[in-house]
């Protein structure tokens, strides 16, 4: 805590529009939204807020850097933010995830973030591994705290988002990729996904090291796979490969742009051949960009393909270019589509809405000319909740022609 014993609290005064926000539940106050405020913040430290009448509204933390200068964590009633409190607030992320999974599931988002009411911060299980992702610098100070409330009961890894990376090191000696809490780690950790082994690269990985929340999507194509040949575009570590592969997928090709992602997808199925249909399946990797592929290649189709790009919006000025970007992506996909073919397609891109995503899908399908049926869309899975605008950002979208 960086509060000192002689400072007053930090009390801050912000515009009406925001009031209504933060009143309706909202949980970011961005700095041109602050008024007042009795004394400059600190990062990391409470600020409380009050409305025009003087009344509590919100308190939260503040962040001096972050244009979301403060990140709420608890609106209405006046609350003490104590250490019962963040014992509570622990004791509800895991409540709501305690019937989700079995034995078989030993991966899985604990914390997430804003939805969970902790803004910029996630918790990942990985078997007996978790891993705890800072968004915001404002965690920092508080982490010895953090650490003994989320550590678990095996190894605790840090990992930091790029922008914050620097002052970690600088201010608090913390460094991406650092173990917290148990024994040291050198590679990869392996835990399983409904029954399916694989490894995630907590340490250096992409996010927290593996893409917890397409787990229901994974499911889903493994029930389409079955005889069919499947490409997997932007593959990752293959999530989506191995469980075409164990639904009977004859063929699949994960294509990724990184090779490192696609050394993690062959060892994914490596670990995997006690699964006689991951055993017989033939899977190839394709280092490549999938955008480039899918202009210059061939006449090669495939029965089922399944695309999951990252975020192509990561601001709202990216967003027309993103829409022209999925619908190229779909239109090629479309064009290496075997007749009566399924297309999977997703979007992480939270300044794409699921209707805009899911109209856009639609309409290339229809300028195509074939014949389709919607099989279904999804958005997030239980352990992934969104409870704000910002923090939708998951969707799908199944469609299968028949011709
Ligand atoms: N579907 C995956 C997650 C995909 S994450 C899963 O279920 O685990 C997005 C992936 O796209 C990353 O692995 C990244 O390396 C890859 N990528 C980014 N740009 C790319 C491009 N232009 N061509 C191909 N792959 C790309």
């Amino acid at each position: 805590m960086t509060e000192g014993p002689a400072k007053p609290s930090l009390r801050l005064r912000i515009t009406a529009a925001a009031e209504t926000i933060v009143r309706g539940g909202h949980p970011w106050v961005f700095a041109q939204s602050v008024r007042e405020q009795n004394r400059p913040g600190a990062t990391g430290e409470l600020a409380v807020i009050f409305d025009r009448n003087n009344r509590f509204l919100a308190v939260g933390l503040y962040d001096a850097q972050s244009p979301i200068r403060v990140r709420v964590l608890h609106a209405g009633k006046p609350q003490q933010i104590d250490s019962q409190w963040w014992q509570q607030r622990t004791a509800a992320a895991c409540a709501i995830r305690q019937n989700l999974f079995d034995s078989q599931t030993t991966g899985y988002r604990c914390i997430n973030g804003e939805n969970d009411g902790w803004p910029g911060l996630v918790l990942d299980q990985y078997d007996t591994t978790r891993v705890l992702k800072l968004y915001t610098a404002a965690w920092l100070s508080r982490l010895d705290e953090m650490v003994v409330l989320l550590k678990g009961k095996g190894r605790l890894v840090l990992r930091l988002s790029r922008n914050i990376q620097k002052q970690a090191h600088d201010d608090f000696a913390l460094d991406d990729g650092q173990i917290l809490h148990g024994a040291p780690l050198e590679g990869p950790v392996l835990f399983m996904e409904n029954g399916l082994r694989f490894e995630a690269d907590v340490l250096r990985g992409q996010k927290t090291g593996f893409y917890l929340d397409q787990r229901e999507n994974r499911r889903n194509v493994e029930s389409l796979a079955q005889g069919r040949s499947v490409l997997n575009l932007f593959s990752y570590s293959g999530g989506f490969s191995l469980y075409a592969a164990r639904g009977g997928a004859a063929r699949v090709c994960s294509l990724d742009i990184s090779e490192h992602a696609l050394a993690a997808a062959r060892r994914n199925f490596a670990l995997n051949q006690g699964h006689p249909t991951v055993a017989q399946c033939r899977h190839e990797t394709l280092q490549t960009d999938a955008f480039l592929w899918l202009r210059q290649n061939p006449d090669e189709r495939f029965d089922l393909i399944v695309f999951d790009p990252p975020s192509l919006a990561k601001r709202e000025t990216e967003k027309e270019d993103a829409l022209a970007a999925y619908a190229k992506l779909i239109e090629a996909s479309l064009a290496r589509l075997q007749k009566n073919g399924i297309l999977v397609a997703a979007s992480c891109s939270a300044h794409v809405s699921a209707d805009e995503f899911f109209n856009l899908t639609r309409a290339a399908a229809q300028k195509s000319g074939r014949k389709f049926n919607e099989l279904r869309t999804t958005r997030h899975p239980a352990d992934h909740p969104a409870t704000f605008p910002e923090g939708e950002y998951l969707k799908c979208i199944y469609l299968g022609f028949v011709d």
